[in-house]
């Protein structure tokens, strides 16, 4: 979930550039919650006192642009990208009801523009998706070099190309720091093109018997591209699968990324064309729930069945984290008798970000003073400081999140090094609220899914008397304890035995009689059980 930002200026005359807003996928331990994004407190403040001059989008990926519309609302600036992000953008605004309208800085690719105290420049990159681009920030103080999320691929099918000639000229200008992508960082040589990739999936679908689907992200247009170069090539059909698919597909066959190629077929074809003449392409390569292949590998998909013999390409690598459902996708299509292909058999996908050659290159082509890796696990950032300090930056700076760098100062004796720690956090995304990640009822909700939850009620007289039954209900318990007592008794006779014990004068006290409730319950459940379930009572009095 990338977010950075540049000051320039004094503490208290400080302007802020920000760059990128992005979002990152929650892990299951955190139950009921999918998304994650920063805490933007202290941005949010700075924007209300007049300090924040933008906002700058380096490309369309969700880690970097995710956040923009439950975000932007509490910054209210300029947001400034190139045209393919700005179109997926609108289009994602378009499908989501009462999305703000975002003012929008349309940047040309290449282009140049101020930002407040700060001249930006959008320099191409090369990267999974179209239109990424590196900043080269300029200030009167020097100029810093942000590469966002770049490769090195002179044939990268859709898309920037990372020219060598561009970023040796910045370096020939003098670049005093760079911020860099470490994401591969741990991975020697250099990436395969995505023309490769291309050339890989034309052999594997040449030689399926029967029917192909390949599940990638939708928004990599080039990889696309070359799944449907590749179906031309073996004389088979393009069918489209997935919602985000027909949204990406829209947008770059408006930007022209697909001219050359027959029109894709709707979903609806598929059941229509011969087995040996279709390629699929579908959505959900990480596993996830709700999307197309999830959906076919459990035969509950309306329109897309496989049969035996039939190949389905992962044309993805898995992020950390998903290694779990995407198993479980890949054993239930064996289960159906379907070939499954990863990047284990054959060179079906390609990574977007540098690998150490291609770090190594970009080292050489900027000459920076100072390193600052960023875009990765502490692993790849300390790999990467260890290759930038080879590669011959001065001063490697190690971050946390939160921690302000001195870049450049006036003052050419002062090194760069971390000076300040701002607020930062995460909030994460309940329904259609974003609470913080510190909220109590996360806590909760874990417990709950940990050990359930007991509720009594009981009806006192104003005495002390109990005045009929007390209600009982047991959630998330299992029905028996050890020695097979059914729990919901072992929970009755808690509540009565306690009720009988109590002395009078506690039992005319609501709150008395609920803690010593409570703890009896708890007590004897966890005798019974092993565990201590959440106990909610209520006394009230009649
Ligand atoms: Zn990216
Ligand atoms: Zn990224």
């Amino acid at each position: 979930m990338n977010l950075g930002l540049y000051g320039l200026g004094p503490r208290n005359r400080r302007k802020w550039l920000a760059v990128d807003l992005g979002i990152s996928f929650a892990p299951p331990e955190i139950p009921g919650i999918d998304i994650i994004m920063p805490d933007v407190a202290f941005l949010e403040k700075e924007a209300d006192a007049g300090n924040l001059v933008g906002l700058v989008i380096t490309h369309g990926h969700e880690d970097h642009i995710g956040a923009l519309v439950d975000l932007w609302p509490r910054l209210g600036c300029t947001v400034y990208t190139t045209p393919f992000t700005h179109a997926l953008a609108e289009a994602r605004r378009l499908g989501e009801p009462g999305a703000p309208k975002i003012p929008f800085h349309i940047v040309p690719t290449g282009g140049r523009t101020t930002i407040g105290p700060f001249d930006v420049e959008f320099v191409p990159v090369a990267h999974s998706i179209p239109d990424s681009h590196a900043l080269a920030i300029r200030t009167p103080l020097g100029l810093v070099v942000h590469t966002g999320d770049w490769k090195i691929d002179p044939t990268p099918v859709v898309g920037n190309v990372t020219d060598p000639a561009r970023f040796s000229a910045l370096g020939d200008e003098g670049v005093r720091a760079v911020i860099c992508d470490s994401t591969n960082a741990i991975r020697d040589g250099i990436s395969p093109s995505e023309i490769d990739v291309q050339a890989g999936l034309t052999e594997l679908i040449a030689a399926a018997p029967h029917r192909v689907a390949v599940t990638t992200f939708a928004s990599n247009v080039a990889r696309i591209r070359s799944i449907a170069e590749a179906a031309m090539k073996t004389g088979r059909e393009v069918v489209l699968v997935g919602r985000a698919m027909e949204r990406v597909i829209g947008v770059a066959r408006e930007q022209r990324m697909l001219d050359g190629l027959p029109p894709f077929r709707p979903a609806d074809a598929y059941g229509f064309l011969p087995r040996d003449k279709v390629v699929a392409i579908l959505t959900g390569s990480q596993g996830e729930p709700r999307a197309a292949l999830a959906r076919i590998a459990d035969d509950d998909h309306p329109e897309i069945a496989l049969s035996p013999g039939d190949h389905v390409i992962f044309s993805s690598r898995t992020i950390p984290g998903n290694e779990r459902p995407v198993n479980r996708i890949i054993n239930a299509l064996v289960l159906q008798g379907v070939k499954v292909i990863t990047d284990r058999d054959g060179l079906v996908h390609v990574s977007g970000h540098p690998r150490r050659g291609e770090l190594e290159q970009m080292y050489k082509w900027l000459r920076p003073q100072v390193s600052v890796p960023v875009h990765g696990e502490p692993l790849h950032l300390s790999e990467h400081a260890d290759l930038a300090r080879r590669m011959g930056a001065r001063e490697v700076v190690r971050l946390v999140d939160g921690d302000v760098v001195r870049l450049i100062s006036a003052d050419p004796s002062l090194s760069a090094e971390v000076i300040e720690e701002i607020p930062s956090g995460r909030l994460y995304k309940d329904g259609h609220v974003l609470v913080g990640a510190e909220d109590p009822a996360i806590a909760e909700r874990r417990r709950l899914s940990f050990s359930g939850l007991v509720s009594v009620a009981i009806a006192m007289s104003s005495k002390g008397d109990v005045v009929g039954d007390p209600m009982i209900d047991l959630s998330g318990l299992p029905r028996l304890g050890v020695g097979g007592t059914p729990l919901d008794e072992v929970v009755e006779d808690a509540v009565l035995n306690c009720l009988d014990g109590l002395p009078k004068a506690r039992r005319r006290d609501p709150d008395a009689v609920a803690e010593s409730v409570t703890r009896a319950v708890r007590g004897q459940i966890n005798a019974a059980w092993g565990k201590k379930p959440l106990c909610h009572v209520l006394v009230v009095t009649v």
